[in-house]
């Protein structure tokens, strides 16, 4: 089953002041607040476009919602209510600060159908969180996402990447501590500096420098690979495209594909796994949704390869599962998946079917 967001924008609404690396009129591509009147307008368009098969959510993001005046958030909440009745939507979700939840609010949430809310936790550092200016703590982080899922919704969670302050060490503690809090998404953003942001001027100054593409592949390629691997799914890395992104974006690790860069580095790593095991195998087979990702941009896995002295030819199967790679040896097919699973190397296994598709 597919699953679809319709995003409602509340930029900056509710935040009681801009972190150092904010400007959501950038991010979110809309500087004014939303009306009850374009939410229904946003629901119904969804009703007539969404396709068969596509379960949808009503998504309040890009402010604090949960810190947003009661009578204006209610009023967007009520305005959702006949498209849930009527299934448009199975649910409602919310993004909002660690710091602005609380019982009474996540009942009053759950009173009109919100089913998931996503905090910002962004780093688990203290010192990191205060040099953002993000004024709340790590401690705020772990408090509300075990409100949130004491009261039985679905916990999303937020990190960044590359942060002033922090570290590639930093990143994987903040990754841990996340992990076990329980949640079940991810999204990972890599710090971009956009203008209008306090960040902006740290970066004019001189006093701060964003991560390089690569380095930030790298990292991001790492945690994909964990949270994935511990079954917590990445539902976003790297930051939407957009025009006024693009406009306002001054320096840093951006890619309209950067998710794809991060599964092809993963795919690079697991073919080069293999193959040492297997020096015999020239083919793997991939999800065909997962063959540019295998390939690599501009066929660049494929180039490294060959550099290397492997001529791998990629190919796509149906049955492969998306994040795996599957090969055969002695007659034997073989499958290995691209995150890091606990104690899962790679397995035989015995519902693979010969039938190829696409030459990659
Ligand atoms: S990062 Fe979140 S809390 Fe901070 S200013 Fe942006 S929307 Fe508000």
């Amino acid at each position: 089953m597919r699953h679809a967001n319709t995003a409602i924008f509340v930029p900056h609404n509710g935040c009681p002041h801009r972190c150092s690396f904010c400007n959501q009129n950038a991010i979110t591509g809309q500087a004014k607040q939303p009306s009850p009147a374009d939410v229904e307008q946003a629901a119904k368009r969804a009703a007539e476009t969404l396709p068969k098969g596509v379960t949808a959510e009503l998504a309040f993001f890009g402010g604090s919602f949960t810190a947003i005046e009661r009578n204006y958030m209610v009023s967007l909440l009520k305005a959702a209510q006949p498209f849930l009745q009527a299934g448009v939507f199975s649910g409602i979700r919310c993004s909002t600060r660690p710091d602005c939840i609380d019982a009474d609010i996540l009942s009053l949430l759950k009173d009109y159908g919100v089913k998931a809310v996503e905090l910002g936790a962004q780093s688990m550092n203290d010192d990191v969180l205060r040099r953002n200016r993000r004024g709340h703590t790590a401690a705020d982080v772990e408090r509300a996402a075990g409100l949130i899922r004491a009261a039985g919704l679905s916990l999303g969670l937020q990190m960044m990447v590359g942060l002033p302050g922090d570290t590639p060490n930093g990143a994987w503690e903040t990754a841990r501590c996340l992990a076990a809090l329980g949640p079940e998404t991810m999204r990972i953003y890599p710090t971009i500096i956009l203008s209008g942001s306090l960040l902006a001027s740290w970066y004019q100054e001189g006093t701060y420098r964003p991560l390089e593409l690569g380095e930030a592949v790298e990292i991001c390629a790492g945690l994909l690979s964990f949270f994935e691997g511990e079954s917590i799914r990445v539902i976003r890395l790297g930051l939407h495209s957009s025009p006024e992104l693009e406009r306002e974006r001054l320096a840093g690790p951006w890619h309209p594909a950067f998710r794809e860069l991060c599964e092809s580095f993963l795919y690079l790593r697991a073919f080069r796994r293999e193959w040492q095991k297997a020096e015999e195998v020239c083919t793997a087979f991939v999800n065909p949704r997962d063959l540019s990702a295998a390939v690599g941009q501009k066929r660049g896995n494929v180039r490294t390869l060959e550099q290397e002295g492997l001529h791998l030819s990629i190919r796509t199967k149906e049955n492969v599962p998306r994040g795996w790679v599957e090969w055969k040896k002695n007659e034997i097919i073989r499958r290995c998946c691209i995150f890091d699973r606990p104690g899962q190397g790679a397995q035989n296994v015995s519902d693979a079917k010969e039938e190829v598709a696409v030459c990659g």
